[in-house]
């Protein structure tokens, strides 16, 4: 089994202990995906997605442990790791921006936008190359608090994206609440543009989301014909396994030319 691959086991089966070692031995690592121009022609940025090479299972994915670790409150202490390793490993892409996964119990905490500053600050990252993606989630419940965390995290310039869009109960209460700079179409829709519905629906999301002013990614794009659509549909990045599955960050060294650009067919490595 490679990196790039990876198997769930139940979250009933992971401990407090196993979780506390994977982030102190440094036994997680991430992988990153790239967001493509509509063409598919250039990266424009790569999202962090963390792995847990466990010692005896093998790389696990992040949907086994991390809500694991919002349960045994260990949150903070996975984002910050997360963050710093994301930080870090962006340096070798000056022209690429670097997105990281944040779990709603993170920002929730009034301290989370000095956590974060203080972060990037040690890792010389500049601000406006880090992106953050939230979650609708049912942990965010002052939307005023949320609202003043993610202002302060835009003053030092880092963009806020809202990930999965169309998948919670309130997608619209965030687009009007809270500031942000992106919504990603969650890939269940991506995946369903066949259907009368779901290509309905991308387009307004596209729509709407343009009249606010945001960019818009699609996520899960796995075949030409659904890169076709979201490209006539007026999104302005592409992310999905028709361009690249995640990869190690060596793999994104690869796919940049000598200018940081990834020329026309170099991201379909996967
Ligand atoms: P996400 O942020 O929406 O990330 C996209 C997920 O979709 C990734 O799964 C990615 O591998 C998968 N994906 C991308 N393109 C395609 C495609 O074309 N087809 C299909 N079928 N899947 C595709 P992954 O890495 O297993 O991550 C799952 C979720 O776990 C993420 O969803 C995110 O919510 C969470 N996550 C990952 N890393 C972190 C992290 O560092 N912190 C937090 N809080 N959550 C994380
Ligand atoms: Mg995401
Ligand atoms: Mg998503």
């Amino acid at each position: 089994m490679s990196l790039e691959e990876d198997r769930s086991i139940p979250p009933g089966l992971i401990s407090r202990s196993d979780l506390l070692a994977a982030i102190e031995k440094d036994q997680l690592f991430l992988l990153y995906q790239p967001q493509m121009t509509p063409d598919g022609a250039m990266l424009a940025s790569v999202e962090a997605l963390v792995r847990w090479n466990h010692p005896a299972r093998g790389p696990i994915g992040p949907a086994s442990f991390v809500p694991m670790a919002e349960e045994f409150d260990m949150m903070d202490r996975l984002g910050a790791w997360v963050l710093e390793r994301a930080c870090r490993e962006a340096q070798r892409w000056p022209r690429l921006s670097v997105a990281v996964n944040v779990s709603a119990l993170q920002f929730r905490s009034t301290r989370f936008a000095e956590e974060v500053e203080a972060i990037v600050r040690r890792s010389s990252l500049p601000f406006d190359r880090l992106e953050l993606e939230i979650v609708e989630s049912a942990y965010i419940d002052d939307f005023g608090a949320a609202e003043t965390v993610l202002r302060r995290l835009r003053a030092l310039g880092i963009r806020i994206a809202l990930d999965d869009f169309g998948t919670g109960y309130s997608s619209l209460t965030y687009l009007r609440r809270l500031p942000l700079d992106k919504i990603k179409i969650d890939q269940s829709f991506v995946q369903e543009i066949d259907t009368v519905h779901s290509a309905a629906i991308v387009h307004a999301v596209v729509a709407l989301g343009r009249a606010l002013g945001l960019k818009v990614t699609a996520e899960g794009v796995e075949t030409e014909a659904q890169q076709r659509f979201m490209r006539a549909a007026g999104c302005h990045y592409l992310q999905g396994f028709l361009f690249s599955r995640p990869v190690p960050a060596e793999a994104i060294d690869g796919m940049l030319d000598r200018d940081g650009k990834a020329p026309l067919g170099a991201a379909n490595v996967a």
